[in-house]
């Protein structure tokens, strides 16, 4: 089968020829209906593989949504032909943070050598995916694979981070989103869903700024030196009660913090360089404002995700390559000329 293959640190990925796998015991094989690009991809193949504890060549994609087309030996509940979406973080599933579904934060993982696909184990840009178990699957019926992967990562991830600050969310209240892009424009539209927060988008060019306001951003600053400045004059002094960091670069996270009102939370996703931080202390940051750096989401909220796509709520913007064509959608993504999602379909 054909799969794009991170092969060597810094080099484009490569669509190579590989062998098409088959499920073992316990696993599920899908054949990939859509795979979306992330960029976390980028950061993953621009620094040393062991830092992510990955071998290469590792074929790309941690987004995937596929059809069931073969089981292996012991699994039982899921029929050949569903059309499902792949929960990405697996875990364990036997210790206390997979018991709740929470198998991004399983604490055995790094223990067992448990990898997500497409960050260590294979990945779903590729014609097949193997699925380690069952309980990564949510079907979706009949919804478009394509418009759906995103929610995968790029719906989750935000999901994750917005859900456990919904108690701040009051009306009046005002949420900062930094960087509009696969993950921001789809907390721009969970923000306006969910609650009565006013969204403040954060890009780097009138472009990116208007699709911000298509998605339902309020207001859309310029994301340079006087942006909090431009910020702050929008929200008042109160400052805002959430700030959603889908960069993560120091300047953003300075921005972010400039930004961020007293007991709000600074909520930093973006990885920038992987160097960066918070500068966190008495008279640095705004007093109980508290600072995470959260990862992906739990089961149960990819469930709820595809619940919500069922009620047509969300509009995922995507831009759909050819699996050959897949090289492409990572150098836009690096460009960063992609609007919304990169979603490769093979
Ligand atoms: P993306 O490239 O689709 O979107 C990034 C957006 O940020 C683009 O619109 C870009 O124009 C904008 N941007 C760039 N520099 C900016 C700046 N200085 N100020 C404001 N906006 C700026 O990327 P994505 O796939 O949405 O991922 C966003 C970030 O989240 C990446 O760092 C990625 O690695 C990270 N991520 C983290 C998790 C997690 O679990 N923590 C999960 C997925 C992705
Ligand atoms: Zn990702
Ligand atoms: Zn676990």
């Amino acid at each position: 089968m054909k799969a794009l293959q991170h092969v060597a640190v810094g080099a484009e990925p490569e669509v190579r020829e590989i062998p098409t796998p088959e499920p073992g015991p316990g696993e599920v094989l899908l054949r990939v209906t859509a795979a979306g690009v992330c960029h976390s991809d980028d950061f993953v193949m621009n620094n040393p593989p062991e830092n992510f504890g990955i071998e290469l060549p590792l074929t790309l994609g941690h987004e995937g949504a596929g059809e069931v087309t073969a089981v292996g030996a012991g699994v039982r509940g899921i029929d050949i032909g569903t059309n499902v979406v792949v929960y990405g973080p697996w875990g364990c599933g036997n210790c206390w943070s997979c018991a709740q579904g929470l198998e991004n934060y399983c604490s055995r993982a790094a223990e067992l050598r448990i990898l997500p696909p497409g960050l260590g184990a294979p990945g779903a840009i590729a014609e097949y995916l193997v699925v380690d178990s069952p309980r990564h699957l949510v079907p979706i019926g009949d919804l478009d694979p394509v418009a759906t992967v995103p929610l995968t990562d790029a719906g989750l991830t935000p999901y994750h981070a917005i859900k456990r600050s919904l108690g701040k969310l009051r009306p009046g209240s005002w949420t900062v989103v930094i960087g509009s892009g696969g993950l921001g424009h789809v907390a721009i539209q969970l923000l306006r869903h969910l609650t009565s927060t006013r969204v403040i988008a954060l890009d780097v060019n009138d472009e990116k700024l208007d699709f911000a306001r298509s998605v339902g951003a309020h207001e859309a600053v310029l994301s340079d030196a006087n942006a909090a400045g431009k910020v702050r004059k929008i929200t008042g002094p109160a400052g805002a009660s959430l700030v959603l960091d889908f960069v993560g670069f120091q300047p953003t996270i300075d921005t972010a913090m400039a930004v961020a009102g007293v007991d709000s939370d600074v909520t930093i996703v973006g990885i920038g360089d992987g160097k960066s931080g918070a500068r966190i202390g008495f008279g640095v940051s705004p007093y109980e404002a508290t600072a995470t750096a959260p990862y992906w989401g739990a089961r149960a909220e990819l469930i709820e995700l595809i619940d919500l796509a069922h009620d047509g709520v969300l509009d995922i913007a995507v831009e759909r390559f050819s699996l050959d064509d897949a090289p492409e959608a990572y150098r836009r993504l690096a460009a960063g000329t992609l609007r919304g999602r990169a979603v490769v379909v093979p």
